[in-house]
């Protein structure tokens, strides 16, 4: 029998095997595909240091209007979507208000800010460093009015947390992006993030690490999970503990546990594009809903959130997204037959849910990360592996809040 079982094997799910192997536990993870090919292969490969606030459901009138009348580009939906996910959105929406949103932050950003340390060492024993850069992201601004706001924004974080931002007018942008076809009025330069160019390769790499280091990873179907004394059994492996990283499939699975867990899932897609000049750095273009990320593969195009149990095949933000970047770059053909796409496993609190499950012995929560699962899981697997050692935990991210 494993020690501990974990379930899934997203960047989460990955990073908690490593970190509970480093504490010396005997850990075997558990995976009906291949590590990192779902949520975490598609992301838009930033590994933040300045998302120091969590996403916020945007509630100012005009916002919430567009979005209704299904104008804009940042959150789309349709009625089946919004209607099996109402009572997580409208919690959401309670909670990104001014005095929840300023409780989550204060998690959030204490989060955040340890994702390039605690991903590092990762990087460096994997032999990951090719995938890496180390120089920031650009975040666009297309108006005097953004310009200002983000001067207000960028002062505040540097107060509050010490994010490093270098403001650049017009000028400075073509310098640093010379690809940039347009005049665009500024951006901000995030100078301490990091971009990875192929995200479901660097967790491939953490998935070798960890079984270099004597872990196994077992291809299984965790919906199997039963008990087996006090500790677990999924198909043929046991374990004395079982860990539930399975992303945005993690609530499914714990409704069988007694646990019903309020879930948000924010459809994003992505595609590549061929490009000659690809830019530096990532390019967030907010004012477009999407962000640009050179990649192995090409120009990967990555939307903001869609409300939608299934899948468009021509969806409507990255159309608009690729109009978006044809007129910043020079871009050739997509690369990808169809896009890809996921979805964002968000809980209305804004948290994730690390530690006990409650009322089920041995079996611990560790999902929910939201936009930035890519950049939080090795800092949230550090978390919960003491937690599993005897630590405290975080009580704000500790799964007994669905109780109550
Ligand atoms: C468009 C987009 C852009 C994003 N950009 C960023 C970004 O730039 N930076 C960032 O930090 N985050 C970003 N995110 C968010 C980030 O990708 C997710 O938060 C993160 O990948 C979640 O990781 P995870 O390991 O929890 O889930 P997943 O990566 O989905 O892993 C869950 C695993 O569980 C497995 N699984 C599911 N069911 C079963 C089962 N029954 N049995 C066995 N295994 C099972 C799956 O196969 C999968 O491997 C973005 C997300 C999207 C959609």
């Amino acid at each position: 029998m494993a020690e501990i079982l974990v379930l899934g094997a997203g960047m989460v799910g990955v990073t908690t095997g490593l970190a509970l192997q480093a504490r010396g536990h005997q850990v075997v993870i558990v995976e009906r595909g291949v590590p990192g090919r779902e949520t975490s292969y598609g992301n838009a490969g930033l590994i933040q240091t300045e998302a120091v606030e969590p996403y916020a459901m945007p509630l100012a009138p005009g916002a919430l209007i567009q979005i209704a009348l299904g104008r804009g580009y940042d959150v789309k939906w349709n009625v089946p979507g919004l209607l099996s996910q109402v009572s997580a959105v409208w919690t959401y929406a309670l909670n990104s208000l001014p005095a929840g949103h300023r409780r989550a932050t204060l998690t959030w950003g204490r989060l955040i800010r340890q994702s390039t340390d605690r991903h590092a060492p990762l990087i460096a024993a994997a032999g990951a460093d090719t995938l890496i850069r180390r120089d920031g992201y650009i975040e666009l601004h297309r108006t005097p009015a953004g310009m200002e706001r983000a001067r207000i924004t960028a002062r505040r974080f540097r107060d509050d947390f010490g994010v490093e931002a270098r403001l650049l007018d017009g000028r400075a942008l073509r310098a640093l992006e010379p690809a940039i076809r347009i005049e665009v009025e500024g951006a901000t330069h995030w100078s301490d993030t990091w971009a990875c160019s192929d995200p479901g390769g660097l967790v491939a790499a953490y998935a070798s690490l960890f079984e270099r280091r004597g872990g196994r990873i077992v291809n299984g179907d965790a919906g199997d999970l039963h008990r087996a004394g006090s500790g677990w059994r999924v198909d043929e492996t046991t374990g004395e503990h079982a860990v539930v990283a399975l992303g945005p499939w993690s609530p499914m699975l714990l409704q069988r546990f007694g646990l019903t867990v309020p879930m948000v899932f924010k459809r994003g897609y992505h595609r590549h594009y061929r490009i000659q000049r690809p830019p530096h750095h990532p390019i967030a273009d907010f004012d477009n809903s999407v962000v640009l990320s050179p990649m192995r593969r090409g120009l990967r195009i990555a939307t903001a959130a869609e409300l939608t149990r299934h899948p468009r095949l021509t969806p409507p933000q990255l159309k608009h997204g690729e109009k978006a970047a044809r007129e910043l770059f020079d871009i050739g053909a997509p690369v990808e037959a169809e896009p890809w796409t996921g979805r964002r496993p968000c809980i209305p609190d804004m948290l994730p849910a690390v530690g006990r499950v409650p009322d089920q012995p041995n079996l611990w929560a560790h999902f929910g990360h939201g936009h930035q699962g890519f950049t939080l899981g090795p800092v949230t697997a550090e978390i919960l592996a003491d937690e599993m050692d005897g630590g405290q935990g975080w009580a704000e991210m500790n799964p007994a809040r669905f109780k109550r």
